[in-house]
Formats: structure tokens, C-alpha cells, sequence
């Protein structure tokens, strides 16, 4: 898909107050995707990766773990848990992870010989084959119901996770932790990425703690548009934190805006961002449900 459109206008009032003009990339689509891994995890939900398959294709992307530009979650398929607690809901032992952590970190140096799964599943649920101590072998291959590994957690600041006060606190985090959910607070990162290529942006790229700062920021102006007002806080992946100056890598306060999607694509160079028609929809009848005008006055998008 080719998506024509003239920005010279812009370009010329940019360049007339001295901005940065920059190439605009082409919107992603599936088969865009080169990497055959990435792929196969679109298509099949997730797949079994040895160690060294997955340190040789797995990136972060502003914090979080992904494999090419799709968001993915993982763990241990061979974990040494057995059967019967890893049937529990949730499993005893066994964690998945979702962003770069101390385990993460110890996988890349020394866990070659493990097997990992990569999953981009939103149902909480994960294969693995569980373990048992009375035999010394493995049994077929199961669905257990995990929980997210705490360092992932602390490293996002997810829900708040680490200014609970108490371990109480930090559980009740763990227990209400819907993947789902999960995937569609950060859905914006990912679906950002393709307005510019990395040869096409201007400058500076996320840091390693983006994810948690955007979902922070977006947090602390409890989940509403600045620009149309709309509350996205049942719908967390609607709403977008931009830079304001275009440079992802200056995180400032005063450069971030948190606007929905609607009112991010009127923002400069973004035309070619990501909003199919059934976004658009629920976005309009979302505005409309809160007594918004359907369409922002401002932006009028
Ligand atoms: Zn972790
Ligand atoms: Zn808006
Ligand atoms: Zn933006
Ligand atoms: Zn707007």
C-alpha cells in the first residue's frame, strides 16, 4: 500500500520558521517484515527459539521486549517446575518477561543452552513442558497461566509497581496484571514506528526507559487527550505520548504532549501515522459517548 500525499505546504511553512524537515516513511505492513521470525510469531501467536536463536533476534524497544517491530513476551519452555504447579492459576514458579531485566540480561550472556518462548499472545496463557523431579524428564507440552517476573515490572514502574509501599501492594499489582491490557497500554510505541525510517528520522531515538516514561506521563494526565479531551483510560492504546520537537530522544517533560491518536496525526510529519478507519470509528463514537464534538475543533481530524 502506497499512501500519496503532499506535504509541501508544511514543508515550505517549516522551513520558512527554520524547523527540520525529514522524508516520511511508509506505513508498515505485514509484508514488510522481513524477518522471518517475526513473521511466524504474527502468524502463529508464538514459537520455540534456543538461546542463540534469540539473542540473535531479539531487540527492546523503548524498554520493552520485542523481535523486530512486534511486541512479545518471554520465558523458559523448559522450566524446572512440575506439572501439578504450574497447572495452578497462577503458576507457583514460572514467570514471563516483558522487558530487558536482570534474567533477560543473564539469557543473552549465558542461557544459550535454554529454550525460550516468544509469544505475542494477549491471553495470559504460555506453553511450556513441565518438569518432574521423580523421573528426571519432560512431560508434553502444556498451557500454564503465568505471572509477570517482578524486575520486568520494577523496571517499568508498572501500575505504579514500585512505589508500593508494601509487599501487599506490589502482589495485588502481579495479581491484576491482564497481559492484554499490557499490550494495549504500549500498543502506541509500536504503532509509531513506522512514521519515520531510521534513515528518514531527524534525530535521537527512545530511550531505554521510554515505555515506562510515556505510559507515566500518560498516567499522570489520567489518560486524557490535551488537545480534544477525550478520556482514553478504558482505552489506554488510543492515547499517545508525542514529541513535540520531533526528537524521540528528548524526553523532557516540556517536549512530550499526550494527545489520542486522532489529534497525534494532525500533529507535523505525521500523516502517513497509523489510524485504519475502525480506529477512527471507535475513537469518533468514543468522543461522542463523552459529549465531545465527533471531530476535534482544533485538529479538525
Ligand atoms: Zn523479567
Ligand atoms: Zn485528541
Ligand atoms: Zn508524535
Ligand atoms: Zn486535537
Amino acid at each position: 500500500m502506497k499512501i500519496k500525499a503532499d506535504f509541501t505546504g508544511i514543508e515550505s511553512a517549516l522551513s520558512a520558521i527554520g524547523g527540520v524537515t525529514a522524508n516520511i516513511g511508509q506505513i508498515r505492513n505485514t509484508k514488510q517484515i522481513r524477518n522471518p521470525i517475526e513473521l511466524q510469531i504474527i502468524e502463529q501467536g508464538s514459537i520455540v527459539l534456543s538461546g542463540a536463536e534469540l539473542v540473535e533476534h531479539l531487540s527492546t524497544t523503548a524498554g520493552l521486549l520485542s523481535i523486530g517491530e512486534t511486541q512479545i513476551t518471554l520465558h523458559i519452555f523448559d522450566p524446572f517446575e512440575e506439572e501439578e504447579s504450574l497447572s495452578e492459576k497462577p503458576a507457583r514458579k514460572t514467570r514471563f518477561h516483558v522487558s530487558e531485566c536482570k534474567t533477560i540480561e543473564d539469557m543473552r550472556d549465558k542461557g544459550r543452552g535454554n529454550r525460550y518462548v516468544s509469544s505475542a499472545r494477549h491471553d495470559g496463557l504460555f506453553e511450556v513442558r513441565p518438569y518432574s523431579n521423580l523421573t528426571h524428564t519432560r512431560g508434553d507440552k502444556m498451557e500454564a497461566f503465568l505471572q509477570p517476573c517482578h524486575n520486568c515490572l520494577t523496571a517499568l514502574n508498572y501500575e505504579k509497581y514500585t512505589e508500593m509501599k508494601t509487599k501487599a501492594g506490589r502482589s495485588e499489582v502481579i495479581r491484576k496484571f491482564e497481559l492484554e491490557k499490557f499490550f494495549e497500554d504500549f500498543k502506541s510505541i509500536f504503532r509509531c514506528l513506522p512514521i519515520y525510517t531510521s534513515e528518514t528520522f531527524p534525530e535521537g531515538d527512545y530511550p531505554d526507559d521510554w515505555a515506562r516514561r510515556s505510559w507515566e506521563t500518560r498516567n499522570d494526565s489520567s489518560w486524557v487527550c490535551s488537545c480534544c479531551e477525550i478520556d482514553c483510560s478504558d482505552n489506554t492504546g488510543l492515547l499517545h505520548t508525542h514529541h513535540i520537537d520531533g526528537n524521540r530522544g528528548n524526553v523532557r517533560l516540556s517536549n512530550l504532549e499526550v494527545v489520542c491518536v486522532a489529534c497525534h496525526k494532525a500533529r507535523p510529519f505525521h500523516g502517513a501515522m497509523y489510524y485504519p478507519p475502525n480506529i477512527k470509528m471507535k475513537l469518533e463514537n468514543l468522543r461522542v459517548s463523552q459529549k465531545l464534538p465527533r471531530i476535534c475543533s482544533k485538529c479538525k481530524i
